[in-house]
């Protein structure tokens, strides 16, 4: 389907045209304007409270002092969202000066709940900077058990640790490695592993800051693709038979998305299932085919957040390992 209005095509005249082409053979013709619309949207901001830091009242009740009026989101009760113009405001806050809030897109949020990593768990961060999600799953496991997060650049391993320290995370393990050598050197350790991969960003266009498209190339797909594959891999041979996984990207690309996990099922045959999950934003189901190419019918279950004024794009896929890979 083709932009059926002037503002669609005006916004798809502005993102790289091989990324517009492709979002409107991907998206539902009813959801393609106002996805395209979200790509120049001024986001409100959402945020995370770190109830390692501090309890939830109490953190609520600092910001109302300072003015913030934030807003409940409706599936998570540590998840808030400030007006975009109250940002500013917001980081000027005790609160966010002493890590008890952790300003995250609700799209990223969605990552770590998936996954849902318990107390007394073995758990891998394999693409960890600059922590946001490792922060998360910290404090859903109430900083109990272990937790390694690994960040191969230097600059970004550096503020890894600093976030950490600064949420009030102590169980945290934090490596400076490439994470494609991981699974080699703990095979079958983890009980569960995120694998929020390095990818082309596509999600995070802004159409107000023509730098956020600047490095971005069907080359660029390819490459982060070919990485893609090889990490997703060895994230597989760390999990533990059982374990759970959660790859995700904010990318559109199939090429990043449906067609890494596909390449995966294909190697392992059936020793790792994709499995549903439950989203509570706007999204649609994996692709199941692209390029004139079939790919594995388990990609339904893995799920495309739809981006909106609000809410980032997001990839995200669940696997559990049916058995060893050793
Ligand atoms: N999970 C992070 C968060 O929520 O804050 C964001 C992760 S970001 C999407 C991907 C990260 O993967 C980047 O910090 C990047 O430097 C890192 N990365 C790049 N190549 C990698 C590799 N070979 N192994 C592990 N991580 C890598």
């Amino acid at each position: 389907p083709a932009p059926d209005s002037d503002e669609g095509l005006t916004m798809t005249a502005a993102l790289p045209a091989a990324v517009a082409d492709r979002l409107t053979r991907i998206l539902p013709a009813d959801r393609l304007d106002g996805v395209l619309a979200s790509f120049a949207a001024v986001k409100d901001v959402a945020f995370r409270i770190n109830t390692l830091k501090e309890q939830l009242d109490a953190v609520l009740a600092g910001l109302r002092a300072a003015g913030l009026n934030p807003r409940p989101v409706a599936w998570s009760p540590l998840a808030w969202v400030v007006d975009a113009a109250a940002k500013r405001a917001l980081t000027e806050t005790p609160a966010f000066y002493q890590g008890e809030i952790y300003i995250q897109n609700l799209a990223s949020q969605l990552a770590p709940l998936a996954l849902a990593p318990q107390p007394g768990e073995m758990v891998l961060d394999l693409a960890a900077a600059p922590g946001g999600k490792t922060c998360q799953m910290a404090a859903l496991m109430d900083n109990q058990g272990w937790l390694s997060a690994v960040e191969p650049v230097r600059d970004r391993y550096f503020r890894l640790k600093h976030n950490l320290d600064q949420q009030g995370v102590s169980i945290a393990h934090c490596y400076q490695k490439d994470g494609r050598a991981v699974g080699a050197l703990t095979p079958e350790r983890f009980d569960r592993v995120l694998l929020d991969a390095p990818c082309s960003s596509e999600a995070r266009f802004d159409l107000n800051d023509p730098d956020s498209m600047a490095h971005w190339s069907p080359g660029k797909v390819r490459e982060v693709a070919h990485k893609q594959k090889r990490l997703l891999l060895s994230a597989i041979h760390a999990l533990k038979p059982g374990g759970v996984l959660v790859y995700s990207t904010c990318s559109f690309a199939p090429e990043e998305n449906e067609c890494i996990v596909h390449a995966a099922l294909h190697k392992l045959g059936d020793a790792v299932e994709v499995t549903p999950v439950d989203i509570p934003v706007l999204h649609q189901p994996g692709l199941t085919e692209w390029d004139g190419k079939t790919l594995n019918p388990q990609l339904a279950h893995s799920v495309r957040v739809l981006p909106d004024s609000l809410v980032d794009g997001f990839y995200l896929a669940r696997l559990v390992k049916q058995r060893s890979t050793q």
